[in-house]
């Protein structure tokens, strides 16, 4: 057993309100730049949709990440033999048009504009060329379902659904998928790279480009299943999210999971076997990767690990951040966070809770539970696609905690019984379903970001680094 830590991030769906702040705090600290125009480390996308870069999970379009052949695992673009040999020609890299082409506007022009009879008007310019453009694509064109019965037909995520039937009004459904680099277990961007740019701290998972090594070979852009490495066209360099390692290190969470209204965002500590990752990315089904990874994840509190961890050489306050780790949590010990499209076979580490949709009114009837999650109006096998290779077991799981959950607090609180058969049905207790409720619906900054350095004790320093305008509390 080789014991490793890393940062992780969970991302409850069910909270998601798709106001896309997590995303301008990253765009304007990490890439407000020349060159980095069209990049969104952070972007939220609406589901359904094909999302940006377009259909970015269709790996028969993309060819990203990793497939099994002959048992073994392989990237799915080929291997650093067919990179050499191929070096100045990647068929499978995304054009600009795929993300869209960065525009501006002439500010100036509305601001010194003479008076004249009619309004001065702007036109948009390319950021890129300078020249005015029609603007036809934006990082956010598809949201609240904009263009679904165009675009969501390319939509990976409705195999083995009907999509005729979900573009009837009446059968619609939609939530948000806030997208970041997932910092993989096993990335393929760090396999692909012919220069060795791409490297994964051994002290906390962060996966992040050495801009001197890097030579802009770009095949990190295309070996990304999830299309997180971008290319800077200003300094022929690659970049991507770098999980806001400054703040991390001072104990501070990242822009996307501080500033994020809904408060869904989760950060903390995983503990994982590094032996046996690539037993785990190479599991024979697509719907069995899940699974394997799950069971490289490592208990914390188990005597066995603490003391591997301090033989390995695992820092102490690691291990008391793992302990206390909301993400830990989320994942391996109730199986509520699930991870996105395991089949790519990276191992990613950004995992999200699925999200219930609304039929909440008709909670109340626990024999109903089962059916209940069926008549939702988010598909279980939309979400399946999404989170678990198609596997709906793991979701149903989820969706029907977290619906028992909503049941036994609100039977709790408005009717003041306790009602513990709904909870029995779902393989839950009293104590767990009261820490979910906690961290789901309550949980303040300490609880949610569980980072492992010495705590903030300056009160001062603690409101002002925000909290969403919470105040200190949260
Ligand atoms: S999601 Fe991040 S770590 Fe994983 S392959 Fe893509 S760029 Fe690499
Ligand atoms: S800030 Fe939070 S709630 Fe808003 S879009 Fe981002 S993840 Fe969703």
């Amino acid at each position: 057993m080789k014991i490793k830590a890393q940062y992780a991030m969970v991302l409850n769906l069910d909270k998601c309100i798709g106001c896309h702040t997590c995303s301008i705090p990253c765009k304007n600290v990490w890439t407000n730049r020349q060159g980095a125009e069209y990049m969104w480390f952070n972007n939220v996308e609406c589901k359904p949709g094909i999302g940006y870069p377009k259909k970015w999970e269709n790996q028969q379009i993309h060819r990203g990440g990793w497939t099994l052949k002959g048992g073994r695992l392989r990237l799915t673009a080929g291997g650093q033999v067919h990179k050499g040999l191929n070096i100045f020609h990647n068929p499978d890299l995304p054009v600009i048009d795929a993300y869209y082409e960065p525009w501006d506007y002439d500010y100036g022009h509305l601001i010194n504009s003479p008076q004249r009879k009619h309004q001065p008007a702007i036109r948009p310019h390319s950021q890129l060329t300078g020249e005015h453009m029609a603007v036809k694509w934006g990082p956010n064109w598809e949201d609240d379902l904009a263009g679904l019965t165009e675009t969501g037909p390319g939509d990976a995520n409705f195999k083995n659904l009907d999509i005729q039937t979900y573009m009837q009004f009446r059968n619609v459904f939609m939530f948000w998928l806030p997208r970041l680099c997932e910092h993989c277990l096993n990335p393929a961007c760090v396999a692909s790279c012919p220069s060795g740019a791409l490297y994964k701290r051994d002290e906390d998972g962060i996966v992040l480009v050495d801009q001197e090594r890097c030579r802009g070979w770009r095949y990190c852009v295309s070996g990304c299943p999830y299309k997180k490495v971008y290319f800077n066209w200003k300094t022929g360099r690659a970049e991507k999210c770098i999980f806001c390692y400054p703040r991390i290190e001072a104990g501070t969470t990242t822009l996307c999971a501080h500033s994020c209204v809904g408060r869904i965002r989760y950060v903390g500590i995983l503990l994982y076997d590094a032996d046996r990752i690539a037993q785990a990315a190479a599991a024979p089904r697509d719907r069995d990767v899940y699974p394997a990874h799950l069971d490289i994840l490592l208990d914390p509190e188990d005597p066995d690990v603490q003391r591997a961890a301090a033989t390995q050489g695992i820092a102490p306050n690691m291990m008391a951040a793992a302990r206390r780790s909301p993400v830990d949590m989320l994942i391996r010990q109730w199986h509520l966070a699930l991870p996105l499209h395991p089949e790519f076979r990276t191992l990613p580490m950004v995992w999200y809770v699925p999200p219930l949709s609304p039929i909440s009114s008709q909670v109340d009837d626990p024999a109903a539970t089962g059916e209940l999650i069926d008549r939702m109006r988010i598909p279980v096998t939309y979400l399946a696609n999404l989170l678990t290779a198609g596997d709906e077991a793991p979701v149903r799981l989820a969706l029907r905690r977290l619906a028992a959950m909503r049941q036994y607090m609100r039977t709790q609180r408005v009717e003041q019984r306790t009602d513990t058969q709904v909870l029995d049905a779902v393989g839950l207790d009293t104590a767990t379903v009261e820490k979910i409720y906690r961290l789901l619906a309550l949980g303040g900054l300490a609880e949610r970001f569980v980072l492992p350095t010495a705590p903030v004790l300056d009160k001062t320093l603690h409101a002002r680094q925000g909290g969403c305008g919470f105040g200190d509390a949260l």
